[in-house]
């Protein structure tokens, strides 16, 4: 028994340093280069869900260009959640400098349905889709939720979490049961350091 649990503190030890708070790693890549900054590795969905929605419903997001400068203000920090991998986007080129089948693998579990296409061949590839402008930069409009992670049934209306699949921004959108109107909020700018 004792030399199993050794053998799983060595294991978790030298690959995932999981955390009791998940998917949590040290490092991005199993090469050691990518540290992880702290950022977790996979989204919680759920707890940007509650964090955007209460955010919005004190009407704190209505002034902000993103989410993350008020959804975390009066929150326990126990439960602010530093901005995962997937969604920082510099962290993301550097990652896929060193290990780019590693960084795309990650990119399109992380997108899943939201990414109807291809996966990309290479680095290259993989930045062009990290360049897309914001569906609003580039004139569409409004955010396009097609494949959301989690969602929120609340009063008229429905909250929506999830990747856009037009402009691969994670989104917090609101639906109404009603007249289908929609609103959207970004959750941050991904492109930022
Ligand atoms: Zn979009």
């Amino acid at each position: 028994m004792a030399a199993v649990v050794a053998a799983w503190l060595v294991e978790g030890k030298d690959n995932e340093e999981e955390t009791a708070m998940g998917k949590q790693r040290k490092y991005l890549d199993r090469g050691r280069k990518i540290e992880l900054e702290g950022r977790p590795y996979e989204v919680d969905w759920m707890t940007l869900l509650g964090a955007g929605r209460s955010a919005v419903q004190r009407g704190r997001a209505d002034g902000a260009a993103f989410l993350s400068e008020v959804m975390w203000e009066g929150v326990d920090p126990a439960v602010v959640t530093p901005r995962p991998a997937a969604l920082d986007y510099p962290l993301m080129r550097r990652w896929l400098d060193v290990n780019e089948d590693e960084a795309i693998d990650y990119l399109m579990d992380e997108w899943g349905l939201a990414f109807d296409e291809p996966a990309p061949e290479n680095a290259s590839q993989a930045n062009e889709l990290l360049e897309l402008e914001d569906c609003i930069t580039a004139g569409r409009g409004a955010h396009m939720l097609s494949a959301y992670q989690r969602s929120l049934p609340e009063g008229t209306g429905t909250w929506f979490v999830g990747y856009c699949s037009d402009c691969l921004r994670a989104i917090l959108m609101w639906i109404d049961d009603d007249d289908l109107s929609s609103r959207w909020w970004p959750f941050y700018d991904q492109e930022s350091a």
